[in-house]
């Protein structure tokens, strides 16, 4: 794994308790003036951030194993991202795309254009957020079917705006106390979690003969579209069974469905390839690109079919910053950072050095009921060995321990029950060996208290022994 002369060193080290002194005194700050409706996975105040390394305001440096939730794929200080976004802040930093034109946007599109899934002619329609992305593919949808309804799936996740809510499963926190949402969005069955384990070889028939009797119930004609993410992300790291991709593709195609793949989590090289759907050999009608996408700055694309991309009616897309020009520079940035191949064989280095540490865990841990995901994006399911009821309670045990040592990882999942693994693509195996050491200790000790590593004690792994001399 390679990564350009990092100028913030690329080790864990602890010079305070998690959080620090300073952290806390912003931390207080912050509650004094900012709406208490953000939550925080730790209250800790970034300083800088390069490589696989978050530095806090107290002088510790974290491993992340997050990427700002698989955003900062190319590193949250990538040079092209870096040199690109330089030279148009000196240009200028916004027109609106709708008054007067860039040409970096339609960059963009070609990019996207010629390397999203799908042997046809393709547009793209740059935006902000995810959010903003899913919503733009049901407006296109509805305008090119002239149908109203969107088809959505158990554990799905697409966004926090009043449609995309609508469209998410997971109540709390995402849709408590905002409803109502927007009506016509129906859930619809999937494999669910853990099919591998309890050996279900009909999951995908069967969620699929739930999609249809779905879709029977209420007309299939009415459908504008169907959204599913190639691997699910909040939901749980879900990677679909085997054959369901492709069978939605199959039900979809039969009922005049525009199928909407929304890879604004899996895709833009987190698994491996370029977008998760490749691994199903799936393209949808629509693919949805966002988070990795600008590295680091607000882009996301709608990316597909020419005739459904065109049958808009001209002025009915767009946004003031849709597609902003210092966003379209940082991603013409990552994509440079993707050219050479590098990053991706990274994020399958990363896949087989974390699957040599958390696989063993299955026969050792009783409570570690699955290892799953691709490439960069891993996870460990924690739930009871003999009913598989989910256990948030280990996962968030691990996740303090972790915290506490200056590893950061993620939870997610519909029950809360899944450490999820989201290290940049750029991190240096090191660096990724001694954060999954400090994880791997945090499972064992999460489920065997007292055999385990105590907080504050990882000074083995400890790379550069800076630990050691800080207590
Ligand atoms: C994060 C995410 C979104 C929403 O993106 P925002 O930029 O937060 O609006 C939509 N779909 C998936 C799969 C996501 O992971």
């Amino acid at each position: 794994m390679t990564l350009e002369s990092p100028a913030l060193p690329q080790s864990r080290h602890l010079a305070t308790a998690i959080p620090g002194p300073r952290s806390t005194e912003l931390h207080r700050e912050r509650e004094a003036h900012v709406s208490s409706g953000f939550g925080v996975t730790i209250p800790v105040f970034v300083n800088r951030a390069e490589g696989g390394i978050l530095e806090d305001v107290d002088g510790n440096r974290l491993v992340d194993l997050a990427s700002g939730i698989a955003v900062t794929s190319v590193g949250a200080a990538n040079k092209h991202v870096q040199a690109q976004v330089a030279a148009q802040m000196e240009r200028f930093t916004h027109t609106c795309f709708m008054v007067t034109e860039y040409d970096s946007f339609t960059k963009v599109a070609a990019w996207l254009n010629a390397r999203v899934p799908g042997d046809f002619e393709k547009r793209t329609a740059l935006f902000s957020t995810g959010a903003e992305a899913v919503e733009n593919a049901i407006k296109i949808a509805r305008s090119a079917t002239g149908r109203e309804r969107v088809l959505v799936f158990d554990d799905a996740y697409h966004g926090r705006s009043l449609l995309t809510m609508a469209m998410t499963a997971k109540e709390n926190p995402y849709k408590l106390n905002f409803g109502p949402f927007p009506g016509g969005v129906f859930r619809a069955p999937t494999a669910g979690r853990l099919w591998n384990r309890r050996g279900d070889t009909d999951a995908a028939v069967t969620a699929l003969r739930g999609v249809e009797a779905l879709l029977q119930d209420h007309g299939p004609e009415t459908f504008a579209a169907m959204v599913i993410e190639p691997i699910q992300g909040e939901g749980g790291f879900l990677v679909p069974a085997p054959g369901f991709l492709s069978g939605l593709r199959e039900i979809a195609d039969r009922h005049g469905i525009v199928l909407v793949i929304d890879e604004i989590q899996a895709g833009m090289g987190r698994t491996g390839k370029l977008f998760a759907s490749e691994y199903e050999a799936v393209a949808g009608d629509l693919t949805l690109t966002a988070k990795a996408l600008g590295g680091g700055l607000p882009l996301s694309a709608v990316t597909g079919r020419a005739e459904l991309m065109n049958a808009v009616h001209t002025g009915g897309l767009g946004g003031t910053y849709a597609g902003n020009p210092v966003a379209c520079a940082a991603a013409l940035g990552v994509f440079e950072a993707f050219e050479d191949g590098t990053l991706l064989a990274n994020a399958l280095q990363i896949e087989a050095a974390a699957r040599a540490v958390l696989e063993p865990l299955l026969a050792e841990v009783d409570t570690v009921v699955d290892v799953r995901g691709r490439g960069a994006m891993l996870a460990v399911e924690f739930a009871d060995p003999e009913t598989f009821a989910p256990r948030a309670d280990v996962a968030a045990a691990v996740a303090a321990a972790c915290h506490a040592q200056g590893v950061l990882v993620l939870v997610c999942g519909t029950h809360g029950n899944v450490i999820r693994l989201l290290p940049p693509l750029v991190i240096g195996a090191d660096l990724l060996r001694d954060g999954l050491a400090v994880l791997r200790a945090a499972i064992v000790s999460a489920t065997n208290p007292g055999t385990g590593v105590e907080p504050h004690t990882a000074v083995a792994t400890d790379p550069d022994g800076a630990l050691a001399a800080a207590h």
